[in-house]
C-alpha cells in the first residue's frame, strides 16, 4: 500500500455506512470487506479523488459502488428534486452491464432512492431518452454511448453530477475511447468526486489520471497478480491437438473434471469446433466471444453464474484489449464486423468457476494471467490446466519464467500425469467425431447462433407477432449443416473406460442414466466426490497416481 497506512475498519459495519446497503451486503453474503475496500471505501467516503490498482476479482466494483450509494443516500435527505449524481464508465457493454448488476444487488433495500440505468446495450438512443429523462441516480456506460446522449441532448451532468468512476482504466484506452473520454470532460462540471479503478498502472492510465483525477490519492495493492499457489494449482500436458480433443472429451465424459469450466481457444472458429465437437459427445456447452451481440454474450454469462451450463467455450479476444496487435494482423482477423465495446476475459465476472482448461495456450503471459484470474477468486480454490503443443512450448515456458514463486523460484506448473494410451477407445471416437466438425459445420454454427439471437431478441419477437410471415422466411432461409450426431458417442459403454478407473467410476453402470450424460457438475453422488478442494485433482487417474507415488500431488 503506498498511502495511508493507518489502522482501516475491518468490517463493513464500522465504516458508517447506511443500513440499508449493510443489508444488501448481508445478502450478498459477503462477511467482510476485501482488501481493496477495506482501503477505498474510507478514503471514498471522506470525499477523496482514488486511483485503485487491482487485479480483476479483488471486489474492486463494490470499493466504488458502496461510496458512490452512500453518498446518494446522504444527498437525498437533503435534495429537493431528482439527478443524476454519479456517472460510471467502463470500456465494454458487459462490464457495464455486470456493474450494474451489481449496483442493484447492494441497493435492492432502497431500489426506490437510488435507481440505476445501463445506457450501454446498442439499441435507438430515443429508447433510452425517456429513461434519462427521468434521471435516474447513477448511469452506467461506455465513453461512447455515454457521448452520443449527451451530444443528443439527452444526457446533462452540468449541474448535478457529483462522481465519475471509469473502471478497467487502461483497457478504456486500448480500446480506443481516448478521444472519448477528452470529449467527455467538456460536459462535465468543474468540482466532481472522480476514481479510476485499473488491473495496470500503464502510461495511458497515468494520462487519464491528469485528466480526471485532482489530487488523488493511489492504492497500489501489493497484491500478486494470481491467486497464491495454495489456492490455485497450475497443470500442464503435453499434447497435440487431436488429442487434445480426446483428452479433453474423455476428462469431461468420464466426469473428471468437476464444477464449473471455461474452456478458452485462440479463435472464434475454434470456440465453434470445439463446441460442435463436445455436442458430438452429448456435452452441451455455451460459446463466448466477441462477435456474439451483447445481448447473447451477457445471456450466456447469467446462464453460466447461474449454473444452467456448467461450460464456457471461449476465444481470448486479444486483439480487442491491445490496440498494437490489431494493427499488425488485419488480414487474418474475420472478416465479421466485431463490436469494439465487447471483451471476453477481462474483467468480466465468471463467478464461482471451478477450472480453466486452456485448450489452445493463451499467446502470451498477461493474456495467461487474465484467464487463470477467472478461476479462485474471492476465497474459492481453483485450477488451471493448460494443453500444450509443441508449437506451444515455448509460449508455456515463457509464462513459467514469469510466474515463478516461493523462497526456491520454483515454476508453478505441475506436470498432469495422463496416460494417453488408457483412453485409445476415446482417442478413436474422438477422431471422427473432430474430423466431423468441417469449415462448413462451424460456418453453419456461427450462422445458427446468429439466428438464435434474432429470436431471443424481445423486439423482434413482437414484430414477427405481427409479421408471421416473415418469420417462417427467416426460418426457412438457409437449410443448418449441423455435425450430424451420432447417439452411441453420447454413451459411455464400460469397455472404453480406463481400467484404472473402473472400479471408481461405476459409469458403465450410471451410462444408461439420461442425465449422467449432461451432468459435469459436482451434484453426481458417484464416488468421485474426491478432492472438492481442488477439483482437477479428481482428473487424476488414481491408479496411475499409485503407479507414480507422490510424483504429483
Ligand atoms: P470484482 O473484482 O468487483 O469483479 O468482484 C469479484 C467477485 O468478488 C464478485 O463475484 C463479487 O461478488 C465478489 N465480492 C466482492 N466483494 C466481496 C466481499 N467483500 N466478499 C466476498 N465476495 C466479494
Amino acid at each position: 500500500m503506498s498511502d495511508e497506512e493507518d489502522e482501516k475498519p475491518r468490517h463493513f459495519h464500522e465504516m458508517e455506512l447506511d443500513d440499508r446497503i449493510l443489508k444488501a451486503i448481508a445478502k450478498l453474503g459477503w462477511l467482510q470487506p476485501t482488501m481493496i475496500q477495506e482501503k477505498a471505501i474510507p478514503l471514498l467516503l471522506e470525499g477523496k479523488d482514488v486511483l485503485v490498482r487491482a487485479r480483476t476479482g479483488s471486489g474492486k466494483t463494490a470499493a466504488f459502488a458502496i461510496p458512490v450509494i452512500q453518498r446518494i443516500l446522504c444527498s437525498k435527505k437533503l435534495a429537493t428534486e431528482q439527478a443524476i449524481k454519479a456517472l460510471i464508465l467502463a470500456p465494454s457493454k458487459e462490464l457495464c452491464h455486470q456493474i450494474c448488476g451489481v449496483v442493484k444487488d447492494l441497493t435492492y433495500k432502497c431500489s426506490r432512492e437510488v435507481r440505476c440505468i445501463d445506457i450501454a446495450p446498442q439499441v435507438d438512443l430515443s429508447v433510452q431518452k425517456p429513461l434519462l429523462v427521468e434521471k435516474p441516480d447513477i448511469v452506467v456506460g461506455t465513453p461512447a454511448r455515454t457521448l452520443q446522449h449527451l451530444k443528443a441532448g439527452n444526457l446533462n451532468l452540468k449541474k448535478s453530477l457529483e462522481m465519475v468512476v471509469v473502471d478497467e482504466a487502461d483497457l478504456v484506452f486500448s480500446f480506443g475511447y481516448e478521444d472519448e473520454i477528452k470529449e467527455l470532460m467538456g460536459y462535465m462540471p468543474k468540482i466532481y468526486q472522480a476514481i479510476l479503478a485499473s488491473a495496470t498502472l500503464s502510461n495511458d492510465v497515468k494520462n487519464l489520471k491528469s485528466l480526471i483525477l485532482h489530487n488523488p490519492v493511489t492504492l497500489k495493492l501489493e497484491e500478486p497478480d494470481l491467486a497464491p499457489a495454495s489456492q490455485l494449482t497450475h497443470y500442464h500436458l503435453y499434447a497435440e491437438e487431436m488429442d487434445k480433443a480426446a483428452i479433453l472429451c474423455s476428462l469431461l465424459k468420464l466426469h473428471l473434471i468437476r464444477g464449473k469450466t471455461i474452456i478458452f481457444v485462440n479463435t472464434v472458429d475454434k470456440c465453434y469446433k470445439i463446441k460442435l465437437f463436445l455436442e458430438q459427445f452429448a456435452i452441451p456447452t455455451c460459446v463466448l466471444n466477441s462477435e456474439l451481440p451483447a445481448a447473447i454474450r451477457c445471456h450466456s454469462v447469467n446462464q453460466f453464474n447461474q449454473g444452467i451450463y456448467d461450460i464456457i467455450v471461449a476465444s481470448d479476444e486479444k486483439s480487442l484489449e491491445d490496440p498494437g496487435t490489431k494493427k499488425e494482423e488485419p488480414a487474418k482477423k474475420s472478416k465479421r464486423k466485431k463490436d469494439k465495446e465487447s471483451g471476453v476475459s477481462r474483467g468480466i465476472d465468471f463467478q464461482c468457476v471451478a477450472n480453466v482448461i486452456n485448450f489452445d495456450f493463451p499467446q502470451d503471459t498477461q493474456a495467461y494471467i487474465h484467464r487463470a484470474g477467472r478461476t479462485a477468486r474471492g476465497n474459492n480454490q481453483g485450477s488451471v490446466l493448460s494443453f500444450v503443443s509443441l508449437k506451444e512450448k515455448q509460449l508455456l515456458e515463457k509464462v513459467e519464467k514469469k510466474i515463478r514463486q516461493g523462497e526456491n523460484d520454483e515454476s508453478v506448473f505441475k506436470t498432469y500425469q495422463f496416460k494417453l494410451n488408457e483412453i485409445e477407445a476415446f482417442r478413436y471416437r474422438a477422431k471422427d467425431a473432430w474430423k466431423a466438425v468441417t469449415r462448413i459445420a462451424v460456418r453453419e454454427a456461427r450462422l445458427k447462433e446468429i439466428k438464435m439471437e434474432i429470436f431471443n431478441c424481445q423486439k423482434l419477437k413482437s414484430y414477427f407477432e405481427d409479421n408471421p410471415t416473415d418469420l417462417n422466411i427467416l426460418r426457412h432461409d438457409k437449410a443448418l449443416h449441423t455435425v450430424k450426431i451420432q447417439q452411441h458417442l453420447a454413451d459411455v459403454p464400460e469397455y472404453i473406460v480406463p481400467p484404472t478407473l473402473k472400479s471408481l467410476t461405476g459409469i458403465a453402470r450410471k451410462g444408461k442414466r439420461k442425465r449422467e450424460h449432461f451432468n459435469t457438475s459436482g451434484s453426481s453422488s458417484s464416488k468421485f466426490e474426491v478432492k472438492k478442494s481442488n477439483p482437477l485433482l479428481s482428473m487424476q487417474f488414481e491408479g496411475f497416481k499409485k503407479k507414480k507415488k507422490k510424483q504429483n500431488t
